[in-house]
């Protein structure tokens, strides 16, 4: 009876690293998934998180299931680190929080949501945009369109495509945003125009759909890369968002997240919590309670919190570095006049190089560096000694 099943294509990131493992030279150098890497090139366990994990054990938890909705005390500290623990919809009980599995999975049970509740709603997604996110809205059967968002002359945002493409879109849209570090991009808006683009979302009654999968990773402050959430949530709009602790915590295996919504009023927001849960419950029960332990730990203890505070921007900064580098070493190497210069403009883990899919296969199977065809890397898998390889492999593979 399986005779029949095809073969399903390998996953354009995940199976970047599966090539990356099979390759043997030891030149290789993987900036395909974003997961943050030591100057050694090696996965890092972050020292609160280790902490955290030891108090933990002190304490000598239980392993009973959580509640659907997923643990108290970290619900209560995801949505106050994201919104500010004094803001009036948190003290209004106006936010519907529920612990997801990851940002993935509080994506998938949002677009769930979607698409039971709003069944005739599109959703809107960035041109490019994470790739899974198509896959997560197919899967919800949630139809789904694009706005343009990247301009391949400037290697900027393409701001007057993305007003045009959201303003033309049916009212009432679910408007799928990146709350900063854009990804593959590395392109954000700045708050200038996150505010044209919160005027343009409220004129069409469309609600705004954030993903916040880097806060604090992008710049190194928290509370500066949930600015462009805040302030939607300060113009009393309904506002969707999912988060991650993937990378800021790095806490990838772990599958720790949530989806929160912003409601017009408690007792909708309440509704709304009995909805996800009854969407929750046959997906997968209750999520698991090691992560929502240990982000409920770090974030509740001020000791703990500092520290994390200190290595997010330990490992924001790594990555800045290598972004300089990187820029420093193309900029002397290259003699062809070419600007890059984006290359400093763009935040967070990743960089845009512009270079399309051929070159990008040159990357790879020239020079052993793996990367997403669509010519994004990762420069948490970076190191300063192997900027000049990169550069030689880039230029090479641009240029030929
Ligand atoms: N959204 C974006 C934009 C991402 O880059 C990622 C991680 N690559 C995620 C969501 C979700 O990751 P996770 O499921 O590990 O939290």
């Amino acid at each position: 009876r399986f005779e029949g099943v095809t073969m399903a294509p390998p996953d354009p990131i995940l199976g970047v690293t599966e090539a990356f493992k099979a390759d043997t030279n030891e030149l290789k150098l993987n900036l395909g998934v974003g997961a943050y890497r030591t100057e050694e090139l090696q996965p890092y366990v972050l020292r609160v998180v280790k902490k955290a994990e030891t108090l933990l054990l002190e304490k000598g938890e239980n392993k009973e299931y959580l509640p659907i909705e997923g643990l108290a005390a970290f619900n209560k500290a995801t949505a106050e680190l994201l919104l500010g623990a004094d803001n009036p919809v948190i003290k209004e009980g106006r936010v519907a929080t529920v612990q997801g599995l990851s940002g993935t999975g509080s994506l998938r049970l949002a677009a769930a949501f979607i698409q039971r509740y709003f069944p005739e709603a599109k959703a809107l997604i960035s041109s490019p945009s994470w790739g899974n996110h198509k896959n997560i809205f197919n899967d919800a059967r949630v139809p789904w369109s694009e706005y343009r968002y990247y301009d391949p002359r400037t290697i900027g945002l393409d701001f007057e495509g993305m007003i045009a493409d959201v303003k033309a879109a049916p009212d009432g849209s679910f408007v799928l945003l990146h709350g900063c570090a854009h990804n593959p991009t590395g392109i954000d808006p700045t708050p200038e125009q996150w505010e044209k683009i919160a005027d343009v979302i409220q004129e069409k009654n469309h609600i705004p759909f954030f993903d916040v999968a880097y806060q604090g990773f992008a710049s190194g402050n928290l509370d500066t890369d949930a600015s462009s959430v805040r302030s939607f949530v300060s113009r009393g709009l309904e506002v969707l968002v999912a988060q991650s602790y993937s990378k800021n915590l790095g806490l990838y295996a772990e599958r720790i997240g949530a989806i929160n919504v912003v409601c017009a009023s408690p007792d909708a927001a309440t509704r709304v919590k009995s909805q996800l849960k009854r969407l929750a419950r046959p997906m997968y029960s209750n999520p698991p309670i090691h992560g929502a332990r240990i982000v409920a730990n770090v974030v509740g203890n001020p000791e703990l919190f500092n520290e994390w505070k200190a290595e997010m921007e330990l490992m924001a900064g790594r990555i800045k570095n290598v972004r300089q580098a990187l820029y420093d070493s193309l900029s002397e190497k290259d003699k062809s006049g070419k600007d890059w210069s984006f290359i400093l403009r763009q935040i967070g883990m990743f960089s845009f190089t512009g270079l399309n899919k051929v070159q990008s296969e040159n990357m790879t199977n020239k020079w052993h560096v793996y990367m997403t065809k669509d010519g994004r890397i990762s420069l948490a898998g970076l190191s300063l000694a192997k900027c000049e390889y990169l550069t030689d492999a880039i230029i090479d593979s641009f240029h030929n």
